[in-house]
């Protein structure tokens, strides 16, 4: 484990020994990123007057799950009218079924260490904010964090979100993957374990990422921000390493190019123009499609939450409104409807209930983001330990059954990446269709071990007949699988775990 020094080294020196230009320039396009902030208002600009037959047009094209092109998504965000915007509703949850059909992935998020370089002026994590209470989890720690998310709550994936500091370097997030994952707790009928770690960490290189590849990470999430330049430059100062745009712009290609082919795309909502985001998102996710013939496997938007100390999450100047981010959420289930959406802990249940059904396919529960906070027993809403303040910190339990009551059956699966059904494999799948079909049976064999394992009553009682709903859909549609599916279940029932396709 790389031990915690006070770091000394000076921010320029740091910026040069982390930053390889190398492992940027090589990807531009004759010296050129593929963010074009005129390029982009001009595509805004352009499309201001949606005609009703052509975001019809627009709607069939994302219905046959094709990613639509800039002048289309620029139309869509551009639409006003109340009729034409519940079209567009109507065909996110439309689009949503034919690729992920009723299931929802769950996952909680765990801290490691609120260290940070870097000086971002809206995290209660940088490196000036003074009141802020650091820490850095050990591993005895990390086990203890692991036993209440795998063995009292029943998660089975991660995010391990990580600060920037010499403290925390891919060594340490390497070790405190694999100490997450070796941790086996009995529960009621079998045992629980973490089977996947998505990663939420800074930008690395080629060779870090290569370690991460190596012990076997989820998804690399790296949220650009804001992809405008001259904002990005206005929040993250030039002598910090998260300054350079461009490091962190290309931090998915050299994903892409260390074999770590999941990879999460996110915006930081408030810090600029929403729509000019959105735009910036889809040309990230055609970037990637062209040059990797992989699209982002996640799409993230979380809105800037106040924060303990930081005074510029309370009047950000471009906050996104609760509709405001409905269309978002909207139009990027539109715009690529082939990837994954995450609507986080950070926003209220009420607003949850609203957006999960606009074509989301991934969200938290239980979520405790202080560091140690899982352990501890606190309620996770403590400003001077965490980044900022959770909406929503509903019990899993609860999450489930209210998914479940809305039709909705939660996949604990971790199987696609183990099975390597990862980047173009998983796209291709996705695109097709057949994804879907491994998923489904192992949703419905993952929901079994958790009702035995860790549902309440009353969670139990509405999750048994979404169970035999789900088995009865698998007989009609998938009868090749059938007597397999029969054999795993009934295995599941009996106390094993982990059985998959
Ligand atoms: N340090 C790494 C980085 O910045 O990429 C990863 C961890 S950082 C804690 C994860 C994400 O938290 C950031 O990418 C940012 O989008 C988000 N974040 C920071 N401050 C926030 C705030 N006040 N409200 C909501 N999200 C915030
Ligand atoms: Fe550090 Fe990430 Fe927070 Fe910026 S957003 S201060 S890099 S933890």
């Amino acid at each position: 484990m790389a031990t915690l020094t006070k770091d000394k080294i000076k921010p320029a020196r740091r910026m040069r020994d982390k930053i390889k230009q190398g492992q940027i320039e090589k990807y531009l396009n004759n010296g050129k990123c593929f963010i074009d902030a005129g390029k982009i208002q001009a595509d805004l600009t352009r499309n201001t007057e949606p005609d009703a037959k052509m975001v019809e047009d627009i709607l069939h094209k994302s219905l046959a799950i094709e990613t639509l092109s800039p002048d289309e998504t620029a139309m869509l965000l551009n639409v006003t009218d109340p009729k034409l915007l519940e079209r567009m509703k109507e065909t996110t949850a439309l689009v949503k079924n034919k690729v992920y059909d009723n299931r929802i992935v769950t996952f909680a998020p765990l801290y490691l260490s609120n260290y940070c370089v870097n000086n971002c002026v809206y995290c209660g994590f940088r490196c000036e904010n003074k009141s802020v209470i650091r820490k850095q989890l050990s591993f005895a720690e990390v086990r203890a964090e692991t036993e209440v998310l795998a063995g009292e709550i029943g998660h089975k994936r991660l995010i391990v979100v990580y600060g920037e500091h010499p403290a925390t370097d891919v060594d340490y997030i390497a070790d405190t993957i694999t100490a997450i994952t070796d941790v086996k707790v009995k529960t009621r009928k079998g045992w629980g374990q973490i089977r996947r770690c998505n990663v939420n960490a800074a930008p690395m290189s080629v060779e870090d990422l290569r370690v991460l590849h190596e012990v076997g990470i989820g998804t690399f999430q790296v949220f650009q921000e804001t992809y405008h330049q001259d904002t990005y430059a206005d929040v993250h100062p030039r002598n910090t390493i998260k300054g350079d745009y461009l490091w962190r712009l290309y931090s998915m290609h050299r994903a892409m190019e260390a074999g770590v082919d999941d990879v999460g795309l996110g915006v930081l909502f408030g810090l600029y123009d929403w729509k000019f985001e959105v735009m910036g998102l889809l040309y990230h996710a055609i970037e990637l499609e062209e040059k990797f013939g992989i699209g982002p496997h996640t799409i993230s938007f979380p809105r800037l939450e106040p924060a303990s100390n930081t005074p510029f999450t309370e009047n950000p100047g471009y906050s996104v409104a609760d509709e405001q981010l409905k269309k978002i959420v909207t139009v990027i289930r539109l715009a690529v409807p082939h990837t994954g959406m995450i609507v986080t802990a950070r926003e209220n249940a009420d607003l949850r209930r609203r957006i999960l059904p606009l074509g989301c396919t991934q969200t938290d529960a239980s979520s405790n983001i202080g560091i140690g906070g899982y352990a501890s027993g606190s309620d996770g809403q403590n400003a001077d330990k965490q980044q900022f303040i959770l909406g929503d910190t509903r019990s899993l339990d609860t999450v489930v059954r209210e998914l479940a009551e809305m039709g909705y059956i939660t996949s604990f699966c971790t199987a696609g990446y183990r099975c390597g059904r990862t980047g173009h494999k998983i796209m291709s799948l996705l695109k097709s269709g057949k994804e879907g079909h491994f998923c489904k049976l192992n949703a419905v064999i993952t929901f079994r071990e958790w009702l035995d394992d860790f549902a309440t009553e009353e969670t139990k009682a509405i999750g048994e007949k979404l169970i035999l709903q789900e088995i009865n859909e698998i007989k009609q549609q998938l009868p090749e699988f059938y007597e397999q599916f029969v054999k795993y279940y009934e295995k599941t029932q009996m106390g094993n775990r982990d059985l998959y396709f």
